[in-house]
Parts: structure tokens; sequence; C-alpha cells
């Protein structure tokens, strides 16, 4: 089976145990590659979503400042649930259940950005 290169417009066959091809692994190292909030492949940092989901037609991706913000909000939320995540195993259950539920929402609303 082949895997492909994670990075949004990239098409590099690669090793199904990797993620992404040699030089786009590279950039993930230094950091200038991050996840796209939205469709979850491979983008540049400085942009906040890669340029397919970008240019996706208005009603699906608007420059709406609104939405925009929900999908960096989304990012964030995405950053703290990882950092928490390895820890959050020796947690009180109510405590696991509020994280669950956090994360329980930020797939919602992926969701419903993805579906415009
Ligand atoms: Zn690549
Ligand atoms: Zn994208």
């Amino acid at each position: 089976m082949n895997n492909r290169c994670k990075f949004w417009d990239c098409f590099e066959n690669i090793s199904p145990v990797h993620t992404f091809c040699g030089d786009h692994f590279e950039w993930v190292q230094t950091g200038d590659i991050d996840e796209c909030p939205i469709c979850k492949r491979g983008k540049f940092t400085k942009y906040p979503l890669c340029t397919d989901c970008d240019s996706k037609p208005a009603e699906v991706v608007n420059s709406d400042q609104t939405k925009l913000a929900t999908i960096q909000l989304l990012s964030a939320v995405d950053d703290v649930i990882l950092m928490v995540k390895s820890e959050a195993s020796v947690w009180p259950e109510d405590k696991q259940k509020q994280l669950e539920h956090l994360e329980q929402m930020a797939n919602q609303v992926r969701g419903e950005l993805q579906a415009g």
C-alpha cells in the first residue's frame, strides 16, 4: 500500500511508517509546517489554512473574521488537548470527562467548518 506525504499539495509516495516525505519532514522539524485545522493535512505555519482550504468557495470557507478566529481557536484547543492528554490518565474522572467534552466540541466545530 502506498502512503502519501501529508503536506496538502505533495503527492510524494513514502513509506507507510512515515507521515511526511523527507523534504517536508525537515520543515516539520524546523516548525515551518504544522497541521491545517480544517483538512488536517500539512501546511505552512505562517498561513492559518492550507492554500487548498483557503481558496475554497466562500460558502465553504469565507474570509469572515469570526470564522477565521474560530479556526485559530480550534487550532489552539487542539494544541491544549494534545498537551494535556498524556497526563490526563491520572486525572479524576470528572476532569477527564470535561476534557472529553472539549474534544467532542472541537470535533463538532471542525465538522461544521468542513460542512461550511
Ligand atoms: Zn512532501
Ligand atoms: Zn486544509
